[in-house]
C-alpha cells in the first residue's frame, strides 16, 4: 500500500472510529488533520498522530457549520497543503420516540452527518478533481438499512450519507476521485457505551461473530478504501458488522 506522503482530514477523530482511522493513516505515512468539535480531543489524536512521524494539525470545527469548515479547511491547507484524503466520520447518535422528537433534534443530526459531509467534501473536492487523485470516505452505518428503534432521525441521516456517496462517486469518478461509504455495525466506542445493554445484547444475537466491532476493524476498512490499489472501487457501501447483515 502506497499512501506515504499524502495528506488526510479526518472529521471527529477525537475518538472512537475517527481516532483509529487517524492513527492507521499515519502509520501509512499520511500526515493528518485532525478535526473534532472538542479541540482539547483533537490535540491528543493529533500528538498520538505526530508520534508516528508524520505531520499532524489539530483541527477544530464543528463539521455542521459551512463557516467553521472554511476556516478548518484553510488552516488544515497552510500547514499540509492539498488534502487528498477526507474521511466523513464526525458523528452524534440520540434515542428518542419520533413523537417525541422536535425539530431541533432531526436538524442537529442531519446538520453533523448530512450537512458535515457536504461542508467537508465542498471543500475539498477541487483540490482532489484538480490533482486527479481524491478519496473519500464517509461514515455511514447499518442503522442506514436497519432502521433501529428510535432513531428516525438517526437511520434518515445515514441513509443520506449513502446517496450522497453514490451520486458524488459517479460525478467525480472521471478525475481520479473514488468516494465510498463504510456501514459499521456496532463497535466500541464511547458513542456505543451509551446505548442501552439491552439495545446491545440485542446487536451481539445478530453478530455471528459474537463480539463487537473495535475502531481499528473499522480503521483499516478506510485504509482499504483510500488505497492507490483501490482506484476501480467507488461508489460502494462496505459493512464491516460481523456478520450482521440487514
Ligand atoms: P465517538 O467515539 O462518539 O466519536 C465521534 C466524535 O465526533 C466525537 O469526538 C464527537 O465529539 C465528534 N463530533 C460530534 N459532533 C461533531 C461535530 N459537529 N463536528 C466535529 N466533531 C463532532 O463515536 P464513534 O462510535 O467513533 O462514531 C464515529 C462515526 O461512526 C459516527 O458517524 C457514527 O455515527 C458512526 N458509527 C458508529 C457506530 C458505533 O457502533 N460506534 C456504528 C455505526 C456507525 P463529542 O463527543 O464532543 O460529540
Amino acid at each position: 500500500m502506497s499512501l506515504q506522503g499524502k495528506t488526510a482530514l479526518v472529521t471527529g477523530a477525537g475518538s472512537g472510529i475517527g481516532r483509529a482511522t487517524a492513527l492507521a493513516l499515519a502509520g501509512q505515512g499520511v500526515a493528518v488533520a485532525v478535526n473534532d468539535v472538542d479541540l482539547e480531543r483533537a490535540q491528543v489524536t493529533a500528538k498520538e498522530v505526530s508520534s508516528r512521524g508524520v505531520r499532524a494539525v489539530a483541527a477544530r470545527a464543528d463539521v455542521s457549520s459551512p463557516d467553521e469548515v472554511t476556516a478548518m479547511i484553510d488552516e488544515a491547507r497552510k500547514e499540509l497543503n492539498q488534502i487528498d484524503i477526507l474521511v466523513n466520520n464526525a458523528g452524534i447518535e440520540h434515542v428518542v420516540p419520533f413523537a417525541q422528537m422536535a425539530y431541533e433534534d432531526w436538524r442537529r443530526m442531519l446538520g453533523i452527518h448530512v450537512d458535515g459531509a457536504f461542508n467537508c467534501a465542498r471543500g475539498v473536492v477541487e483540490g482532489m478533481v484538480a490533482a486527479r487523485w481524491g478519496r473519500i470516505v464517509n461514515m455511514a452505518s447499518v442503522a442506514a438499512f436497519m432502521g433501529p428503534d428510535l432513531q428516525v432521525h438517526y437511520a434518515t441521516a445515514k441513509a443520506a450519507l449513502v446517496g450522497f456517496t453514490k451520486s458524488l462517486a459517479r460525478e467525480v469518478a472521471p478525475f481520479g476521485v473514488t468516494v465510498n461509504a463504510i456501514a459499521p455495525g456496532l463497535i466500541d466506542t464511547p458513542m456505543a457505551r451509551s446505548f442501552s445493554p439491552r439495545f446491545v445484547d440485542k446487536m451481539l444475537e445478530l453478530t455471528p461473530v459474537g463480539r463487537l466491532g473495535q475502531p481499528e476493524d473499522i480503521a483499516y476498512t478506510a485504509l482499504f478504501l483510500v488505497a492507490e490499489e483501490a482506484s476501480f472501487i467507488t461508489g460502494q457501501v462496505i459493512s464491516p458488522n460481523g456478520g450482521h447483515w440487514v
